[in-house]
């Protein structure tokens, strides 16, 4: 029987909540199926420990991290811990030192969800987010700190290798779908070095997938469109900043960030990829018992995909849809539900 050893990083704040209650969820699936089995190791890097220790990653630690077949995170961030210190501390070492540089982020009004667009109903989108360099490269400085001249840059950083890896996956991506259809998505009028390098290598790459439909959308446009003519779109593929701002808005768009899932891809497989929700630790809600686990649920089947159990993906999809559109439904989404009822429905209906 095949065995999938999954690093369990749940983090911070509902994190914790979340990653359990997926954890569980995967556990009655793989029961169920009786085919694999999935061994979960728990790391406790959070920002309770790097306030005790000073590292959110001990020494060894990604190292460790990179004999396992996947990772399930949940989110990392905490009031008394600057959010540059945690995410830098944690999601990006993972992100970038694995080199998960495809983010596939599906949105989809799932049945019994209402999305707040009275055409909600035609979002099904895959936004695909460039997750290695771009503007979150990390490259620039500060001098001068505290004083009058004080100078900060925030470099973005293009290359040729890291936008045609992205745009050839995303093509890729977009030909598996009924619509093959995939949006470019840039600012390529204002930004006229780095954006013009990736509209340039999307038509070059573009010529190898010549059943995929193209068009192509400033970022500050293409935000209209999905709020008025949503249907128009399938796949989008952007840079890490702006698919990261539209992908929050497709999220809202069908219905919650509560039920956004995302997968942080090494698509050659030569690390473990990363899936979690695209939520953060959500102090508002932490400890209530009230967080969606839906996001996570639907990251676990992302997860299953990825390791080559689409049995199991399909089956875990049809048990979230079941759930949602029999209306068992956390606050975000309108309900009265715990995350501990919606965990245990999803369960049930894995088990029959
Ligand atoms: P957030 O996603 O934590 O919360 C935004 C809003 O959405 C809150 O009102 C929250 O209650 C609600 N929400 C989020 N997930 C929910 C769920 N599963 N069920 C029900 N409601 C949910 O974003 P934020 O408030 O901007 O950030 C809080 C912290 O999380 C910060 O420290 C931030 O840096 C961090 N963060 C981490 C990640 C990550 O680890 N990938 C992502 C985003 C934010
Ligand atoms: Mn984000």
């Amino acid at each position: 029987m095949k065995t999938y050893n999954i690093a369990a990083v749940p983090g911070d704040g509902i994190g914790v909540e979340v990653i359990e209650a997926g954890i569980q969820v995967l556990k009655a699936l793989a029961q169920r199926a009786g085919t694999f089995a999935l061994n979960f190791k728990q790391f406790d890097w959070n920002s309770d420990n790097f306030l005790k220790h000073g590292h959110y990653i001990p020494e060894g630690g990604l190292e460790e991290l990179k004999t396992f077949d996947s990772i399930f995170f949940g989110a990392v961030g905490a009031l008394n811990v600057p959010d540059h210190v945690s995410l830098w501390g944690l999601r990006l070492p993972i992100c970038q030192g694995f080199d998960q540089y495809a983010n596939v982020r599906p949105a989809r009004v799932l049945p019994g969800v209402k999305s707040p667009l009275h055409n909600g109903h035609e979002i099904d989108w895959v936004v695909i987010r460039e997750n290695s360099e771009g503007e979150y490269s990390g490259n620039g400085g500060r001098v001068h700190r505290g004083l009058p001249e004080e100078v900060a840059t925030e470099v973005s950083v293009f290359t040729r290798t890291g936008v045609e890896r992205i745009h050839r996956f995303a093509f890729e991506l977009a030909r598996t779908r009924p619509r093959k259809h995939l949006t470019l998505v840039t600012k390529s009028n204002a930004q006229r070095h780095g954006m013009v390098l990736w509209d340039e290598i999307f038509y070059e790459v573009a010529k190898d997938f010549p059943d995929v439909k193209v068009d192509k959308e400033l970022v500050d446009a293409v935000t209209t469109r999905m709020v008025l003519k949503p249907s128009t779109l399938d796949v989008i593929v952007a840079t890490n900043l702006h698919a990261d701002i539209l992908s929050d808005l497709a999220a809202a768009l069908s219905g919650s960030l509560g039920i956004a899932p995302t997968a942080n891809l090494n698509p050659g497989k030569r690390f473990p990829s990363m899936f979690e929700p695209i939520h953060g630790s959500a102090f508002d809600i932490t400890g209530k018992g009230v967080a969606n686990p839906i996001a996570t649920f639907w990251t676990a089947a992302m997860m299953l995909e990825h390791l080559g159990e689409p049995a199991a993906a399909r089956q875990l999809m049809s048990a979230i849809e079941a759930v949602t559109e029999a209306g068992v439904h956390t606050p975000d989404l309108g309900g009265t539900a715990t995350t501990r009822q919606v965990t245990d429905a999803v369960i049930e209906l894995i088990k029959r």
